[in-house]
């Protein structure tokens, strides 16, 4: 990989640098769990604090925002790999950057869109690292079309447990093991990722809304590959003729011959706007069938029945929530779940199933979107396959709710889907094989790699990975 020193880390020093011992939890703050946060600054510090895990050995951590355990280590050590955040180098021409692990998606964009570049996948938050995204091979709107972000590496070093540094490539099984591995092949410390050219940070943006889940998917298999991105907001909560009624919205960037007089002085400028943070905790039980289920009604009475060519910030198209910063406070302490699974096609009847079991519950859950995956990626535990895939948020207080979620699991392995472990805090570990096929070799891989098993997380534990 350019410009990135991939020498193993020979010269390590013998301690490793200052530690602080404190709680770490995932984004729905469900599981806090207490963990010696290391935050290496060099791939030096970082082998040093690998070399120096003790029995219950470390875990990578970037923003922390998978939502469940996977970047969390009970007892054991945690990499805070934020504090590796340089960008190595860029090819304006090419459209290829090499970074740190700790760069987060929100500064590539600061930095590569005036360039008029743009990450090839973000999530629905820009707040996470580049580390991060390869650990668990985050998809984003563009998943039809332009797969997982894996797909879009070029190569990264990884550093692994015998404290040895290796430039990784995609074709191999290291790769393929690593993008979707959670961390626990090792810590990735840099990335040489492929971006995509934009003419503008605006979006064009086509909306139309869906009477039932029916009439969902049917405009989603109609031409859902028009368009490069595509995602629907569903309401979980209606029922009878309306269950699974959606608004849909569909968009590609924006050429500048596109953009209003106005912004086409400035076609490429980055403004996220911000709004004042959530209170530090509001509340339990704010978020009840009855408040969710007007916040459902209104949302999807005010949006338009069919409208298109709609110009919108990149901001607010991708990432709407990072503008209230601590949005996750809204679930009260007792914090959240957000569930997510995958059907393939061919299983529509499933789907249908689990969301009218979801609306006759009442899960209060304002969050949710619905997708249709393109083809599989190559990594062994990489969620995405062809098909349908559904995520929510529910608060964890609710009651009956583990098992509730855990007869989801069943209809999904049944159906030979699968839930997202980097959204995942409860998934039991008998449900996991059949959902990851490649869960074997993804084991060996590990036990030969690393014998004395350093890279652990609570995850980790919870599921035998
Ligand atoms: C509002 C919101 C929306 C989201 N939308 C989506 C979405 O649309 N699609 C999607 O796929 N995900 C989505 N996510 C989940 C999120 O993208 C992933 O969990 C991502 O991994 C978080 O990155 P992070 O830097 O915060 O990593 P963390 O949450 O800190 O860690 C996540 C995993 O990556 C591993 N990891 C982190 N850094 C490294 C490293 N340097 N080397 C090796 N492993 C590492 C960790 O060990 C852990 O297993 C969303 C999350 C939120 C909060």
């Amino acid at each position: 990989m350019p410009e990135v020193p991939a020498a193993a880390a020979a010269a390590v020093p013998a301690s490793p640098e200052p530690f602080e011992v404190r709680p770490v939890t995932g984004w729905g703050r469900t599981a806090p769990t207490v963990a010696r946060v290391l935050r290496p600054r060099s791939y030096q510090e970082a082998a040093a604090a690998v070399l120096g895990c003790g029995a219950r050995g470390g875990i990578a951590r970037g923003l922390g925002r998978a939502y469940g355990d996977a970047a969390q280590n009970a007892g054991g050590d945690v990499l805070d790999m934020t504090g590796l955040a340089r960008i190595r180098s860029i090819d304006a021409e090419a459209g290829i950057v090499v970074c740190d692990a700790g760069v987060s998606l929100h500064t590539l964009m600061e930095v590569l869109l005036p360039l008029g570049w743009f990450v090839p996948v973000t999530p629905g938050t820009r707040y996470v690292t580049v580390g991060g995204a390869i650990g668990a091979d985050v998809h984003g709107k563009n998943h039809h079309v332009s797969g997982s972000f894996g797909r879009h590496v070029r190569a990264f070093d990884l550093l692994t447990a015998d404290g040895s540094v290796r430039t990784v490539l995609p074709g191999t099984d290291l790769f393929d093991a690593t993008t979707g591995g959670m961390g626990l092949t090792g810590v990735v410390l840099a990335a040489e990722i492929q971006l995509v050219p934009v003419e503008s940070a605006w979006m064009s943006v086509d909306t139309e809304r869906a009477a039932d889940l029916d009439d969902l998917l049917a405009r989603l298999t109609a031409n859902d590959d028009g368009y490069r991105y595509s995602v629907a907001w569903i309401d979980l909560l209606a029922r009878g003729a309306a269950t699974g009624r959606a608004v849909l919205t569909r968009g590609d960037h924006a050429r500048v011959g596109e953009l209003p007089r106005r912004a086409r002085s400035e076609p490429l400028a980055f403004r996220p706007g911000r709004f004042p943070a959530a209170p530090a905790f509001l509340p339990e039980g704010l978020l009840t069938r009855t408040t969710v289920g007007v916040f459902n009604e209104v949302w999807y009475r005010r949006a338009p029945r069919h409208r298109t060519g709609e110009l919108q910030r990149l901001p607010a198209f991708f990432h709407p929530l990072d503008g209230v910063p601590h949005w996750n406070r809204v679930y009260g302490r007792g914090g959240f779940v957000q569930y997510q699974f995958v059907v393939g096609h061919g299983r529509e009847e499933t789907l249908r199933r689990v969301v009218r079991r979801i609306a006759r519950r009442g899960c209060p859950s304002f969050l949710a979107v619905l997708k249709r995956f393109g083809a599989g990626d190559p990594g062994w535990l990489s969620f995405p396959m062809p098909g349908w895939t559904l995520a929510l948020d529910v608060p964890a207080g609710l009651s009956g709710l583990g098992a509730f979620l855990d007869e989801l699991d069943e209809e999904v392995a049944d159906a030979g889907g699968r839930v997202y472990l980097a959204k995942d805090s409860r998934l039991r570990p008998d449900a996991l094989a059949a959902m990851y096929p490649r869960l074997a070799d993804f084991r060996a891989l590990r036990a030969g790699l690393d014998p004395r098993g350093v890279f652990t997380s609570d995850l980790a534990r919870r599921l035998s990975l």
